[in-house]
């Protein structure tokens, strides 16, 4: 395994898969992640996505919305439904900020909007795989909840199935639980990003958690100008 740069030469090959119609973009793109250290396979339609997707052996998949043969958003909601939780970065043309959040709700973990400088690509792939891989483990001792490592959530009787990215963002309030935690400390300690990608994304993800623990013994709490925190609410 030759991987120079990126990774690192003791590190596993980081699996990615590129679905992107736009054969040359798709060279370009892969070229790049090559010399990173990555190991790439370009796929050019919605139906080849699925099936590569659906064998659950990668690290990451990079999907492009406009695809020949089905919109890219239903190949998220296609591996979502069967529970393939690999992190998905969606590439996408649109600027409509409409596209950018079905996309979030169909199961993404983050979005780039065509054209992007090639340096941002790689810095949110490092930081999808490097969450993805991160440790899950969290105490919930002092709370009415227990988050298993299927990333599931009881409590009494209740459950519920979160995504990863739910579930980093969970686990980064439960470990801090009372206090406020601010919008950078979620961006790194949930999302692996030490630099703030400027889009909606936590508040999407945000949205979607609330809406999951409805009825749960636990809410999460918006502090004004200052972040959120995790408080028990019964
Ligand atoms: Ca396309």
């Amino acid at each position: 395994m030759v991987a120079p740069a990126g990774p690192g030469p003791a590190a596993p090959a980081v699996r990615l898969v590129l679905v992107e119609d736009n054969a040359q973009l798709a060279a370009s793109i892969a070229e790049g992640l090559l010399d990173d250290g990555y190991v790439v396979d370009v796929i050019g339609t919605a139906a080849g996505g699925i099936e590569r997707g659906l064998r659950r052996d990668l690290d990451l998949m990079i999907l492009d919305l406009g695809l020949p043969d089905r919109d890219g958003t239903e190949v998220l909601r296609e591996l979502r439904a069967a529970a393939v939780h690999v992190p998905v970065l969606v590439l996408t043309a649109r600027d409509a900020v409409d596209s950018r959040v079905a996309a979030l709700d169909a199961g993404a973990d983050d979005y780039l909007v065509k054209p992007f400088a090639f340096a941002e690509l790689v810095a949110r792939i490092g930081a999808l795989t490097r969450r993805a891989s991160g440790p899950r483990w969290v105490t919930t001792t002092e709370l009415p909840l227990v988050m298993r490592d299927d990333l599931v959530v009881e409590a009494g009787d209740k459950t519920v199935a979160l995504s990863p990215r739910e579930y980093a963002l969970l686990a980064c309030l439960v470990r801090r639980r009372g206090e406020v935690v601010t919008r950078s400390e979620i961006l790194r300690e949930a999302f692996g990003y030490d630099f703030d990608p400027g889009t909606n994304v936590i508040d999407v993800h945000l949205t979607h958690l609330r809406k999951k623990l409805v009825g749960f013994p636990v809410a999460i709490e918006t502090v004004r100008g200052a972040g959120i925190r995790l408080v028990v609410s019964a």
